[in-house]
């Protein structure tokens, strides 16, 4: 078992994100000042923050301390524990000690990428990631105006559930009832609200679950009550999560059409069959090649697409095959998701990990991927990393020339407030910090989850945003 306890200094949750990226979950013990992590090695570290706000990890009479400019101490403590644990394991994370804060953030303080492998230990590749794609976030969210809102609006339904699911999503096939009353309540939630809002939208997302998995009759209903109660402007970017290809119909697609819609998602995740099936995604790569020339041909421009890297049962060459399948069909944006896990996913954390290594090289397939992607005209525009990953890896959104996607990058840079509607939604107020050029402070205001009860519920749920955002 892994041990390490904190002098001076009470930052667990740093200490756990440093450990966890090592050894897995860790527990905090705070009545003993320390932190453990069951599957790790027989050792003992005191991480110590001094008073002039160095931080030094000892193991017996070891001692890890970075040589150079301090950070702050938050940071700080994590670079010294990183360092000890990268000595003690020989291993090299591709972020470096870069954890519980979006590199894109840090890349933003720094003049180059070469700033990010000095003191954070980041790899070069990935500092040149976080770089490039730090800059295109900057330019695309200058876009928002700093008092502009985000709107969510959120379908937690899918046709059936994948494998590899975290989010709060319900399947349809056990719930079909649930759909209409569901799509009713969040017209009623729109119609409460939108009165209410008194500053511009920047974008729109309608996200899930699956929103396309609402019957053709709701789903063009859903879409006019969007359009006669939110003041969509020109310039207010929509997209709609079509998602899953099998939820997909002619005549969905011309009601997004006959709105404006011209941005949305059509996610294949991989463009091989027998792993769709076996994910219990009920559609094929077929299928999604059919929708997509479908929407081509229907004048839809800006479209999205999903993969996953690392899914059981592929191989890392499987994942690069359907990377080039999608180049191929040069979608606007490809979306390069790496598998991870989260407590609701039905798969196991040893298939994340990939622990016996039957998939090849994650990192590998992923880096190569990007080249392709690189090579084809596709640059990074927004990338987010999950603590829990087991990989320490990042999702990364790649676009042709400007049209990478404002609410992916306003949502993930927690830079701009973002009003949902729907169950599980959560609304957000981003406030600027002085003395901080890029970090906000960020306050949550979560949607009951259950669908059900969000029914029940719509009308305290529309009141709590209105007083959330202050809204007259
Ligand atoms: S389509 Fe997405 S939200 Fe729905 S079950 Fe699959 S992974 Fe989950």
């Amino acid at each position: 078992m892994v041990e390490v306890i904190l002098k001076g200094h009470d930052k667990f949750y740093g200490v756990s994100d440093v450990v966890r990226m090592f050894f897995g979950v860790p527990e905090e013990l705070k009545d003993k000042g320390m932190v453990i992590a069951p599957e790790g090695p027989d050792i003992k570290l005191v991480n110590e923050l001094f008073p002039d706000g160095r931080s030094v990890t000892f193991l017996g009479d070891k001692a890890y301390e970075f040589d150079g400019e301090l950070l702050e101490p938050g940071r700080e403590i994590k670079r010294s524990l990183y360092m000890a644990f990268s000595d003690i394991t020989s291993q090299r994370m591709p972020w470096g000690c870069l954890t519980g804060i979006r590199p894109t953030l840090v890349a933003c303080e720094e003049k180059d990428a070469q700033a990010l492998e000095d003191k954070y230990f980041v790899r070069a590749d990935k500092a040149e990631l976080a770089f490039d794609t730090s800059r295109e976030e900057l330019r695309i969210l200058s876009k928002a105006p700093e008092e502009s809102l985000c709107v969510y609006i959120g379908i937690p339904f899918c046709p059936s559930r994948c494998e590899y699911c975290s989010f709060v999503s319900s399947d349809i096939s056990c719930h079909m009832d649930r759909l209409v009353s569901y799509e009713a309540a969040l017209e009623k939630e729109i119609k409460l609200i939108a009165p209410h809002i008194n500053r511009p939208l920047s974008a729109v997302y309608v996200g899930g679950g699956t929103p396309t998995v609402l019957e053709e009759k709701e789903f063009a209903s859903l879409l006019d009550s969007i359009y006669s109660n939110l003041r969509i402007t020109p310039e207010c970017e929509i997209t709609i999560e079509a998602g899953r290809p099998d939820t997909i119909t002619d005549g969905k697609l011309i009601s997004m059409r006959e709105h404006g819609i011209t941005r949305i998602c059509i996610n294949p995740q991989t463009m091989r069959s027998d792993t769709l099936l076996k994910l219990g995604r009920k559609h094929t790569a077929e299928d999604t090649l059919r929708v997509y020339a479908k929407a081509v041909d229907m004048g839809f421009d800006l479209i999205n697409m999903d993969l996953i890297a690392g899914l059981p049962y592929e191989s890392a060459e499987d994942h690069v095959t359907s990377t080039k399948r999608l180049i191929e069909l040069a979608p606007a944006n490809i979306t390069v998701h790496t598998l991870y896990k989260k407590r609701r996913a039905r798969i196991s954390r040893e298939q994340v990990m990939d622990t016996d290594k039957t998939r090849g090289g994650l990192d590998e397939c992923v880096a190569e991927s990007y080249d392709l992607l690189r090579e084809a005209g596709y640059h990074p525009y927004y990338m987010y990393r999950q603590k829990d990953t087991g990989h320490g890896l990042e999702n990364t959104g790649f676009a042709k020339g400007d049209t990478g996607s404002l609410y992916n990058v306003a949502m993930m840079s927690d830079c701009r407030d973002v009003l949902s509607f729907g169950a599980g939604g959560m609304s957000k107020r981003c406030f600027k910090q002085e003395g901080e050029l890029y970090k906000h402070r960020v306050e949550r205001c979560p949607t009951i989850k259950d669908a059900l009860t969000y029914v029940e519920r719509v009308e305290e749920m529309a009141e709590k945003k209105i007083g959330f955002f202050s809204f007259q």
